[in-house]
C-alpha cells in the first residue's frame, strides 16, 4: 500500500451499516493501480447525516459515496444536484466543489453496464420491479428511459409503489419519453395479476441480504414461472435465495456485484476527472473474483 502523507486525498463511503462494504477494496485497488495519492475509508454514520456531510466538507474530504439509508436524505446536504440524480430522487456520489458537494447518482450507470455486458436489453420488454426504495426508483427511471413496454412495481407497502409509479409517469411527461408504456403498482401479494411468462424482474428490496440469506421477498414458484430473467441488486450473498428460486424454474439469474463495481468506477471517474482504461477495469474484476467477492 502506498504511503499516506499530509497531501493524501481522503474519500469514503457513508451509510449505516457500512462494515460489510466492498467499496474500499475497489477504490483502494484503483488508487494503487493508477498510482494516485488517495485513500478511501468507510464511515458509519449514527447521528445526523446532514451534519456528517457538513463535517466531512470542513475536514477537506474530496468525495464520498452514500449508501443505505442516506441516499435520499443526503440531497438536503448538497449545494447542487446533477439532473439524473434529481430525477431519481437519490444521490450515491458526492463530489467536492468550491461551494459544497455536488450530488450524482451512478447506480443507473452501473446497472446499465452490467445488463449491457450480460446482453440484456430492456426496450419493449415487460419489467417487474420488487421494492419501491432508492434502488427501485433508480431502476424504474432507467426502465422508463429505455422504453420498456410494461412496468409493474410491487412493494410490501403498496402506497409507496403507487408513489413511485406516479413519479415515473411524471418524469415521462416531463421528458415526453416512453409514451405508451403501461405502469402498474401492486402489493407484493398481488403478483398473480402479472400477465404472461416473459418478465424481466429486478429484485430491489433488502430481503435476502446477508445475514438474512434464507429469505426471498416472494417465494411462490408460480411467481418465478412468469419470468425469463431475474436480476437481484443484492451482491452478498453471491447467490441469493431469490436467484436460487428463479434458477430452479430454469430462469436466468444474476446478482448486483457487477453493478456495484461499475457504479464505483463511475464515481471514481467523477472524483478524478478521468476514464479508467478497460485493461484496469478487467484487472479489478479479476482481483475481486480472486478474492471471492464477485462472481
Ligand atoms: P431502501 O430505500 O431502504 O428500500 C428498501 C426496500 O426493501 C423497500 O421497498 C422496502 O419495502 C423493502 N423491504 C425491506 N424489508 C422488507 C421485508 N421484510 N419484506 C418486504 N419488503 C421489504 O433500500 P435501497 O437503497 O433501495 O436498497 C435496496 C437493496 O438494493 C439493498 O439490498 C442494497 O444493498 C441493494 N443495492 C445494490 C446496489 C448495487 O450496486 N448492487 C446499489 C443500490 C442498492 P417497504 O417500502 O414496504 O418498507
Amino acid at each position: 500500500m502506498h504511503e499516506i502523507g499530509g497531501n493524501t486525498r481522503v474519500l469514503g463511503v457513508i451509510g449505516n451499516p457500512v462494515r460489510h462494504t466492498m467499496s474500499p477494496k475497489i477504490h483502494n485497488f484503483l488508487t494503487e493501480r493508477l498510482g494516485q495519492d488517495m485513500v478511501y475509508l468507510p464511515f458509519e454514520v449514527h447521528g445526523d447525516v446532514i451534519q456528517a456531510v457538513g463535517g466531512a466538507y470542513e475536514l477537506g474530504i474530496v468525495g464520498m459515496n452514500v449508501t443505505v439509508p442516506y441516499k435520499s436524505a443526503v440531497m438536503e446536504a448538497v449545494s447542487e444536484t446533477d439532473a439524473e440524480a434529481c430525477r431519481i430522487g437519490a444521490v450515491n456520489t458526492l463530489v467536492r466543489t468550491d461551494t459544497g458537494y455536488k450530488g450524482y447518482n451512478t447506480d443507473v450507470i452501473g446497472l446499465r453496464r452490467e445488463l449491457q455486458e450480460a446482453g440484456v436489453t430492456l426496450a419493449g420488454e415487460q419489467v417487474v420491479i420488487l421494492g419501491a426504495g432508492g434502488a427501485a426508483r433508480a431502476t424504474a427511471m432507467m426502465c422508463a428511459a429505455d422504453g420498456v413496454s410494461t412496468l409493474c412495481i410491487l412493494n410490501r407497502n403498496r402506497e409507496k409503489a403507487e408513489e413511485l409509479a406516479a413519479a415515473v409517469r411524471a418524469c415521462m411527461l416531463q421528458k415526453d419519453t416512453a409514451s405508451g408504456m403501461y405502469i402498474q403498482a401492486l402489493g407484493l401479494e398481488e403478483y398473480e395479476q402479472l400477465q404472461g411468462k416473459e418478465h424481466i424482474v429486478f429484485q430491489c428490496t433488502s430481503v435476502g441480504l446477508s445475514p438474512w440469506e434464507d429469505e426471498a421477498v416472494i417465494e411462490a414458484r408460480t411467481f418465478y414461472q412468469k419470468l425469463k430473467c431475474a436480476v437481484d441488486l443484492i451482491y452478498t450473498p453471491r447467490q441469493t435465495k431469490f436467484m436460487k428460486l428463479a434458477e430452479h424454474e430454469g430462469v436466468r439469474a444474476m446478482n448486483g456485484s457487477k453493478m456495484l463495481v461499475y457504479q464505483a468506477i463511475a464515481s471514481y471517474e467523477l472524483w478524478n476527472g478521468m476514464t479508467i482504461p478497460e485493461q484496469i477495469v478487467n484487472e479489478l474484476l479479476g482481483y475481486l473474483t480472486e478474492e471471492g467477492l464477485i462472481g
